[in-house]
């Protein structure tokens, strides 16, 4: 009721802020976070005439869920709900109200025939005493940062030779499927812990677990539908003004009008666009030839998230695991029974459990193999998540082709040629793929855009998260 009444004070106070604006019609394409938050504000702000297009017949985007035929709920790869936003916090509880649960991040990495507490770097006391001797080392004499452009140097310099070796290297060689020379420094602030050499000895000597780091250490998920139940709910609230299979295939930026696979056309006085940013210019007629090339030079990696069900009770209350070793063909395992007993068939997690695993590939690192499946279930068993009689009741194959944009180190020039001519041409650009900034592309952030967006249009407010 509360927020009821906050929503139509904050209708009523807006109308009289924007003036102007009040009869500019924003059409929003894609039903992902982004898109549904800026809908949702535009609404809260008493804003009505808006209209979403979503090319799929769902919402949620790369955050939706589905149920395959055997009962097990799969996301897009693990998804776990995390907050540096008040106003993603606010969303995240008028939207689903008790029905979230929280859990605190138990995550490791198999180094290996064991496993190491993540952050891999701050637990150097499980590693063998060699490789432990190497990374604490590699610490001490790491040469810094100054002048450190690519990610691959950024690394050498922070953790040295052993701990790059050891796990920094691999692993992100395994996400990213790019070569680390070949992406930017900037992206990575709170994305990885940095340790240095007195807290990991501290560590290793004092025998003390170093677990705590990092934004998602504590994470809420849905208690049932997947992390896609909380757009789905918020889709249901902006009811028959989402219109779903409308694939933008064609913007004419000098009339204003898109174009939808399905032949239809419409006009618009500001486009929101939460589709990958490379296709959008590429659909955009008469889109000058600099900002056409910017665009085809952004790189992004593929995953294929396969989902294996067992019929094997819950038995490891860890959330997720990784493995930077090339004999498994993963890079992140979820145990996504523990996530939500509702992950699994009839709620029975005496019964049943689920892996949620992602396998990247690239341009540079394509992954044509019809047998991963098979090489997924061989892994699980090779670090004894399951064993080898254990009964496979469903296996879910999802090919997210667009799942994370690469910061090369081409990314930031790139942007800056093609968003300000977006935006002379009222063309705003925003969300995980629409921003292309992977600093800024988790849930939060992306709900968090298209909140500021939707204000920047009503008010005139600069946005707070997104800049050129
Ligand atoms: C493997 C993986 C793991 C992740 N883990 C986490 C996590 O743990 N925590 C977290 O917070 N975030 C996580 N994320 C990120 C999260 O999925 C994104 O932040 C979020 O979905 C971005 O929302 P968005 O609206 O910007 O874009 P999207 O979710 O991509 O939504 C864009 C929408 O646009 C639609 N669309 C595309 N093209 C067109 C077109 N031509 N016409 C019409 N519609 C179109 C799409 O169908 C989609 O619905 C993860 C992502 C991946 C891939």
């Amino acid at each position: 009721m509360a927020s009821q009444i906050l929503q139509v004070f904050s209708g009523l106070r807006s109308a009289y802020a924007m003036g102007g604006t009040r009869d500019k019609h924003v059409v929003i394409i894609g039903a992902g976070p982004c898109g549904l938050a800026c809908a949702r504000e535009l609404v809260r702000n008493g804003h009505d005439d808006w209209l979403l297009f979503e090319r799929s017949t769902t919402a949620g985007g790369h955050a939706s869920s589905v149920v395959d035929r055997a009962g097990f709920t799969w996301d897009l790869g693990g998804h776990v709900v995390f907050s540096h936003f008040g106003e993603f916090d606010l969303l995240l509880e008028e939207v689903m109200g008790p029905d979230v649960a929280e859990h605190e991040r138990s995550s490791y990495v198999r180094h290996r025939d064991r496993w190491v507490p993540y952050p891999f770097q701050n637990n150097l006391r499980y590693l063998p005493p060699a490789d432990a001797y190497e990374c604490l080392l590699g610490l001490v004499e790491a040469a810094g940062v100054d002048g450190a452009h690519d990610f691959g140097s950024w690394m050498e310099g922070t953790f040295g030779a052993g701990i790059t070796k050891h796990f920094m290297r691999p692993y992100n060689t395994k996400v990213w499927a790019v070569p680390p020379e070949r992406m930017s420094a900037t992206w990575i602030a709170d994305r990885v812990s940095v340790v240095d050499y007195r807290r990991a000895l501290r560590s290793l000597v004092l025998a003390e677990d170093d677990v705590g780091w990092g934004p998602n250490n504590m994470f809420r998920f849905p208690i049932s539908g997947g992390t896609g139940e909380i757009y789905r709910r918020l889709a249901a609230t902006l009811a028959d003004k989402v219109r779903y299979e409308h694939e933008l295939v064609q913007v004419d930026a000098s009339r204003r009008t898109v174009r939808f696979a399905n032949g239809r056309d419409h006009e618009y006085d500001a486009l929101v666009s939460t589709m990958p940013i490379d296709r959008l210019v590429a659909a955009i007629e008469g889109c000058p030839q600099d900002v056409r090339e910017a665009a085809r030079s952004l790189e992004h990696s593929g995953v294929r998230m396969i989902g294996v069900g067992y019929e094997r009770p819950l038995a490891d209350s860890r959330s997720w695991l990784y493995f930077p070793e090339a004999s498994v063909p993963f890079y992140r395992v979820t145990n996504f029974a523990k996530y939500a007993a509702a992950n699994v068939p009839d709620a029975d997690t005496t019964r049943y459990r689920s892996y949620l695993t992602e396998t990247s590939y690239s341009d540079d690192r394509p992954l044509r193999d019809a047998s991963l499946a098979d090489r997924v279930m061989e892994g699980l068993v090779e670090v004894e998540l399951v064993d080898t009689e254990a009964p496979v009741t469903s296996v879910h194959e999802v090919d997210i082709a667009y799942a994370y944009p690469i910061p090369t180190l081409g990314r930031d020039s790139s942007l800056a040629t093609i968003q300000p001519w977006l935006q002379q041409h009222s063309i705003y650009s925003r969300g995980r793929f629409g921003s292309w900034q992977y600093e800024i592309g988790n849930m939060d952030h992306a709900v968090k855009m298209g909140i500021d967006v939707a204000r920047l249009l009503l008010e005139g407010k600069p946005e707070e998260l997104w800049s050129a």
